[in-house]
């Protein structure tokens, strides 16, 4: 499945829909790019010269949502379409967009893959690259214990673990490694959010284009029937109800551990921003976008010394 070869698309596929942060609209494009190229952002709507190279140094801002900026041009919440790219071993993809942020379609990055793996894709002729890593490297975030290792390897693996003191999911482990289909196991997986943070988030500006059919709702404390029928309307759907296994009724989890998987899902997505497929054994504990790009931008560093 690993090919040795670098990989574009055959086809452009289009995808139109609303940002999980910002709710607007946006249409997109994805397209075939020639080798070398990389994965490149263009920002239609500013005009010709505004692309935006998905590189560990255009990393702009990680509040929940990995953004790129490259002078006066930002594209956010590039991380599942970065992943599903990643995850189908896409090296080379021009995407071209009319908006600030990549459509959140249904939270997952399901829909991108099931449109690449129907269209095909072109083995190019120049060799795909592979990070290999001279020594270990490490990320911490001290205040939260978070931290990312990775230890040159031959076999690229990921094992992540999320911790989020949360009586619903618990603690969630996931792994990624090149025995693990990735359309299957982990481009399905969903964004979350806690029933909690949602109106913070409302009343931050944030998730603006978050609806019932694009991430699932964890209901960690008690909450009253008001406070259900607020969201309801906030969601503008009739009814929502709680499960009792925590979770908000709109939606059936695809894997008991879906909001796991999601976060490996976010880290493929994250990581690609160093350049090529890292030759390690990566090593996960509660990440999240800020330390992820982290990673990748040290691992950049770690390969130029
Ligand atoms: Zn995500």
């Amino acid at each position: 499945m690993i090919s040795i070869k670098q990989k574009t698309l055959s086809l452009e596929h289009k995808f139109q829909g609303k940002g999980l942060h910002t709710g607007q609209v946006a249409n997109m494009v994805v397209k075939p790019a020639p080798e070398g190229a990389g994965i490149v952002f263009h920002r239609v709507d500013l005009g010709p010269g505004a692309y935006v190279h998905a590189i560990a140094t255009n990393v702009s801002s990680t509040a929940r949502s990995t953004t790129i900026s490259e002078g006066k041009a930002s594209v956010s919440t590039i991380e599942h379409l970065m992943s599903a790219l990643s995850g189908m071993g896409v090296d080379n993809a021009l995407i071209e967009i009319d908006n600030v942020e990549v459509p959140i379609l249904d939270g997952s990055a399901r829909p991108y893959v099931e449109a690449f793996l129907k269209g095909g894709f072109v083995e190019q002729d120049a060799a795909k690259r592979y990070i290999t890593l001279p020594r270990e490297v490490e990320v911490r975030d001290e205040k939260t214990g978070a931290y990312i290792k990775a230890v040159p390897s031959d076999s690229p693996s990921i094992d992540l673990t999320v911790d989020f003191g949360s009586r619903i999911l618990g603690v969630q482990h996931a792994v990624w490694n090149e025995s693990v289909d990735y359309a299957t196991q982990l481009a399905p997986c969903r964004t979350f959010v806690f029933f909690h943070e949602i109106e913070y988030l409302f009343q931050n500006n944030l998730v603006k284009g978050g609806d019932v059919d694009n991430a699932i709702v964890i209901v960690e404390h008690p909450v009253s029937d008001e406070q259900v029928a607020r969201l309801a309307s906030l969601f503008n759907v009739p009814k929502l109800a709680i499960n009792d296994n925590g979770y908000l009724n709109n939606l059936q989890l695809r894997f008991p551990d879906e909001c796991g998987r999601h976060k490996l899902l976010d880290l493929v997505g994250d990581l690609t921003l160093a350049g090529g497929r890292v030759n390690a054994r990566i090593e996960a504990f509660k990440p999240g976008h800020s330390i992820n790009t982290k990673m990748a931008q040290t691992i950049c560093e770690a390969i130029s010394e």
